[in-house]
């Protein structure tokens, strides 16, 4: 949705320039944030993704929040990479609740040749049912990002997870530059860019200004920025770090919006615990996609049936994939589910309310 006074998709964001959009008054922010949104995105839209991990915890890097780091002692059950007849069952019960993609989740450095013809077979069959693809398997490189775009792997997820001045604090066994670098072999392989970070993390205003600075000034944005709220995890260096203030996470995702306006800002993890009126004031920033499911790789993530609620009392509807060329399927898949809530308890009548 563009009109005649679309604001520019610029990569030339300077740290003071990013500063003072976090520092505008909230009301003014929100109003931009909000503005701009418009002039790309249906404002009563929002994309919904459901994630699974095909492979949890016993993972060799040390992420100081993450519960599936070997490194932590945080009783996390180790899985195995699960079989393909699993993946396909969960991605055919998402794609009938609406979700327009697919991502799958593995707790690892990196892919090795042992598993890459597994991930490929489950890319396959995943397109096969029409929904879009997306993977998180840590470090690729240019041949690797080669193999999972042939499959027909839409998206590959990679987060910067901060600035490059906190990094090392958060992170010590992959550097900032090879998560650059992976980055670059997924654009250079063709396939699109999910890209975030975490807050939350003790972080100051400024590495929060570096993180968006990274994410914006790359030559292309990445198509998805997923912004996440920490999840506390008992046992990892993080697990009773303080909190940060709800206002400053809504002014990270209005000032993600701002920088990145083409971009899909995803609301992700920690959004299990953030009320409605919070959802509802990201959604207002510019948030305009989320997770959808009830696990959120091993944090919860709200039960599918609230997420429909919300939606209806903000009046807001699943994006469908595509737009120009829409899937029948899909989009029979989301009228159902809005039917379903019309005959749901719960539901919200605005007329009845008191
Ligand atoms: S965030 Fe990813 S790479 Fe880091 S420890 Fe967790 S699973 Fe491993």
């Amino acid at each position: 949705m563009t009109n005649q006074t679309t604001s520019p998709v610029r990569h030339d964001w300077t740290p003071d320039e990013v500063a003072a959009l976090f520092n505008l008054p909230f009301n003014d922010l929100m109003f931009q944030a909000q503005t701009v949104h418009r002039q790309h995105f249906n404002p009563n839209e929002v994309q919904m993704s459901t994630l699974l991990s095909i492979k949890t915890g016993a993972c060799p890097e040390d992420c100081k929040y993450c519960s599936q780091s070997g490194h932590y002692n945080t009783g996390l059950e180790k899985e195995k990479l699960m079989e393909i007849q699993r993946v396909i069952e969960e991605a055919k019960a998402a794609k009938e609740q609406g979700s327009s993609r697919f991502c799958m989740g593995a707790a690892w450095r990196s892919p090795s040749k042992k598993e890459m013809p597994y991930v490929v077979d489950m890319i396959k069959q995943v397109k096969d049912l029409g929904m879009e693809t997306c993977m998180t398997l840590g470090m690729l490189n240019g041949d690797q990002a080669k193999e999972l775009a042939d499959a027909g792997l839409d998206y590959y997820n990679h987060n910067l997870d901060t600035s490059p001045e906190y990094y090392e604090d958060i992170i010590t066994t992959r550097s900032f530059q090879d998560r650059l670098d992976t980055l670059q072999n997924v654009r250079d392989s063709g396939m699109k860019v999910c890209s975030g970070g975490i807050v939350g993390m003790g972080e100051s205003e400024r590495d929060r200004v570096g993180l968006l600075v990274e994410l914006a000034n790359m030559p292309q944005h990445p198509e998805s920025v997923p912004i996440n709220m920490l999840v506390k995890i008992e046992g990892t260096p993080m697990g009773d770090v303080e909190d940060l203030d709800d206002f400053d996470f809504i002014r990270t995702i209005a000032v993600a919006r701002i920088m990145m306006p083409e971009s899909h800002v995803r609301l992700s993890a920690g959004r299990e615990e953030m009320n409605e009126q919070m959802q509802a004031m990201c959604f207002l920033a510019g948030a305009n996609s989320i997770f959808y499911g009830c696990k959120l790789l091993t944090t919860a993530n709200p039960e599918e049936n609230s997420d429909r609620q919300l939606f209806k009392k903000l009046g807001i509807r699943p994006e469908q994939r595509n737009q120009e060329h829409g899937d029948k399927e899909q989009q029979a898949a989301l009228m159902d589910a809005v039917k379903q809530q019309r005959t749901d308890a719960f539901f919200y009548d605005a007329s009845q309310a008191s």
